[in-house]
């Protein structure tokens, strides 16, 4: 459970960051809080030549309602920032709730969204958050910068779309006219245990009834997944039993789950369907709030 020998580079800017991670090739990681990348390099997964830390780069980090774009996640934010973040507070506490249902406070002290993020594993707690809320991501190299959705992120399990020597600078959640929100995750301890089902609702409610709705599974597919034919369903509807009956159907037929050690696939299956039902309530009832039984 040794680290390899690496190069450790600490930049003191962006462009130097990148200027670094562009020289190096793919010999380089990027290190954030390190929680994952250093865990597999002490099990002998990974050995990269060199780690450019992000660590000194005080432009990646903070939480900000920006005027006309949104709330304004920095990369190197760490999942206790986004639980204790006044902002996210006040716009988005299911963000926080989601940070809440992570790990341990050591590891919410030192894991970042980025890196929560750049793992594209698809337990991941954060994005499915992120993505009901219509979240976008920026990605920076020496050859430009881009931006996309964060559901157009992921490709299969730690798979993305990012290239080498990018860099993940930050999360916008868009001021948006969605009223409520919620992630609802069912883990085998109440803490420090990795997502079996996590499930993300997002509403926009009016009248009582459903004018649009995002359902986004984590641990449910090979990446985390929206559920276009549940979110198609439940447009013109409320919250009826039998319309929550139909809706946990319809997330089971969407959701391609695998038979893991934290659970089997039918287990999971069902898991969805039931906390999707949660999710989409807790989004209508409790606007951007916390789930009635926490
Ligand atoms: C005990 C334990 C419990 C955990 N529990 C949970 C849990 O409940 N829920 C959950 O979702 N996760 C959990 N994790 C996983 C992990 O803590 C998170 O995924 C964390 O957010 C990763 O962030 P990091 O800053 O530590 O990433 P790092 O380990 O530093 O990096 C991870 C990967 O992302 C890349 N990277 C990081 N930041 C950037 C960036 N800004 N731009 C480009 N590339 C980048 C790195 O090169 C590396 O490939 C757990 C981990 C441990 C060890």
């Amino acid at each position: 459970m040794y680290l390899p020998d690496f190069d450790y580079h600490s930049p003191e800017s962006i462009d130097e960051a990148l200027s670094l991670l562009a020289n190096l090739g793919s010999g380089a990681k990027v290190l954030a809080g390190g929680t994952d990348l250093l865990h597999k390099m002490k099990q002998g997964d990974l050995a990269p030549k060199a780690l450019v830390s992000l660590k000194g780069l005080d432009k990646l980090k903070g939480i900000n309602y920006v005027e006309g774009r949104g709330v304004v996640i920095g990369a190197l934010s760490t999942q206790n920032d986004i639980l204790y973040s006044e902002v996210l507070a006040k716009k988005y506490p299911s963000v926080s709730h989601a940070a809440k249902k992570m790990a341990s406070n050591q590891i919410r002290h030192l894991g970042t969204v980025g890196g929560n993020i750049v793992n594209a594993v698809p337990s991941a707690d954060l994005p499915p958050i992120l993505i009901a809320l219509g979240a976008s991501i920026t990605l920076v190299s020496t050859s430009g910068k881009r931006e996309m959705a964060l559901e157009e992120f992921f490709v299969e399990p730690a798979s993305s779309v990012i290239n080498e020597g990018e860099i993940l600078t930050e999360i916008v959640i868009p001021d948006g006219d969605l009223t409520g929100s919620s992630y609802h995750k069912f883990g085998l301890r109440r803490s420090g245990a990795l997502a079996v089902v996590g499930v993300a609702a997002s509403a926009r409610v009016a009248g009582g009834v459903i004018e649009e709705a995002r359902i986004v599974c984590a641990s449910s597919a090979p990446k985390v997944i929206r559920t276009p034919k549940a979110e198609a369903f439940l447009a013109g509807k409320s919250p009826a039993p039998e319309v929550l009956e139909e809706l946990q159907a319809i997330v089971e037929s969407e959701v391609r789950p695998r038979d893991s050690i934290r659970g089997s696939a039918e287990y999971r299956r069902n898991l969805a369907g039931v906390l999707a039902k949660r999710a989409l309530v807790d989004a209508v009832e409790s606007g951007h709030g916390l789930p009635a039984e926490d």
